[in-house]
């Protein structure tokens, strides 16, 4: 990073040492341009991104809100609330681990369908009928060809 009193664009780590239990990093750092010391902690960002809806407004990530979507798409279908869970914690774990500030809703869709789509067919049809809102029946049968496995050609 710039050193905070001079701008200079290189600065050089002369002490490093874990605080706050291990979660954060301090580092003691000096700048090679006017030698003055400055401290910076560094910790992993864990926070779930803002979710950016289609009319571009913002709104917190709500777990609630996916789980629900996703037992919308699951009633009455064979899968465990394990499995939900599980599926839900990946989805979290994506949104965290890319790092990113703001994800656009439809990426979180997009990772619901993926996970509906190992968990449960029809629940992924379901979902990504309402989700895609397929343009035309054109689209969605062809999504329906595309899951149902094709019979031998052999005419
Ligand atoms: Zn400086």
């Amino acid at each position: 990073m710039h050193c905070p009193f001079c701008a200079h664009p290189d600065t050089r780590v002369i002490d490093s040492r874990l605080v706050a239990n291990g979660e954060q990093i301090r580092r003691r750092r000096e700048c090679i341009g006017c030698n003055e010391r400055f401290t910076t902690f560094e910790t992993a960002e864990l926070q779930m991104p803002k979710v950016i809806k289609q009319d571009l407004s913002r709104e917190s990530f709500d777990e609630n809100k996916l789980r629900a979507g996703m037992q919308r798409a699951l009633e009455k279908r064979p899968v465990s609330v394990e499995d939900i869970e599980l599926s839900l914690r990946r989805i979290q774990q994506v949104l965290r681990g890319n790092g990113e500030r703001e994800v656009p809703s439809r990426q979180i869709g997009e990772l619901v369908m993926t996970e509906l789509s190992a968990l449960d067919q029809v629940a992924y049809v379901r979902f990504a009928s309402v989700y895609r809102s397929f343009k035309d029946l054109e689209a969605f049968r062809a999504e329906i060809d595309r899951l149902t496995p094709q019979p031998e050609d052999d005419q």
